[in-house]
């Protein structure tokens, strides 16, 4: 079976699917391995970024890791930012909306956007969050992500690992936590205090900017605090990092 190259290295199907094998900690430590300074942690602070970064500390790598810092974030956001370099000793790398682009979009449609439709949420989201990504992405060959396969509907078939294309390239996507549950990540938390953001204690089970993350109420769907006036008419509730989403270029 045909070899896929990312960076330096090949792998066959049967490389890649040993490495969807492994545990959590295990993968974590096999792709940083890997990959060295060309793999990262890509995180919004959610648990599964605190327990990424507690994994990767533990496996004796060096690790990057990196957030898209949307201007937007809940001040218990940017704190725990602070005390996960301080407790790990890292530094988180920021990567921020290109300041021309966000400007003419608040000029043209104004600071708050996104309450106007789905289109227009998800063009606020292209520029304070896929963009700054996909600058990102230009310097990996291996992107560590949070996701779970229980957050929603359209996540339930996230594998531990994928490849995908990037600007004519192939990149690993690993998501060593994808076959956890919110319970078992903060039974790890717990057992080793790891640092994770208060919000989650106070109703938050999913969180990014301000305004458009909100507390769940009981029996809600762990997601319906996104963009939750939304929740009539689309139960997508993605930004268009983890998905493709179409875009409206007259936007
Ligand atoms: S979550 Fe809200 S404020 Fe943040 S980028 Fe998306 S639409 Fe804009």
């Amino acid at each position: 079976m045909a070899e896929v190259v990312i960076g330096q290295r090949s792998f066959s199907q049967k490389d890649l699917g040993r490495l969807a094998e492994l545990p959590a900690e295990e993968l974590v430590a096999e792709v940083l391995r890997l990959f060295g300074k060309r793999a990262a942690i890509g995180t919004s602070l959610q648990l599964s970024g605190s327990v990424l970064i507690d994994m990767a500390h533990k496996s004796g790598n060096p690790f990057r890791v990196f957030t898209i810092d949307t201007l937007r974030f809940h001040q218990e956001t940017y704190s725990l930012i602070d005390t996960l370099e301080e407790r790990y000793g890292i530094s988180i790398e920021r990567y921020y909306p290109d300041p021309l682009r966000l400007e003419k979009m608040i000029r043209q449609h104004g600071e708050y956007l996104f309450f106007d439709s789905k289109e227009k949420q998800e063009y606020c989201c292209h520029i304070r969050k896929v963009e700054p990504h996909n600058k990102v992405l230009e310097t990996l060959d291996a992107w560590i992500t949070g996701l779970r396969q229980d957050q929603s509907q359209h996540r339930e078939k996230i594998p531990p690992v994928q490849t995908i294309s990037f600007r004519g390239r192939t990149l690993l996507k690993a998501s060593p936590l994808a076959k956890w549950n919110e319970e078992r990540l903060r039974e790890y938390i717990r057992r080793f205090e790891v640092p994770y953001n208060p919000l989650f204690d106070r109703g938050y089970h999913s969180i990014g900017c301000i305004i458009c993350s909100t507390p769940i109420r009981e029996g809600e769907h762990p997601r319906a605090g996104r963009w939750r006036w939304f929740n009539a008419v689309d139960d997508k509730k993605e930004c268009g990092i983890h998905i493709s989403l179409p875009r409206n270029e007259t936007l």
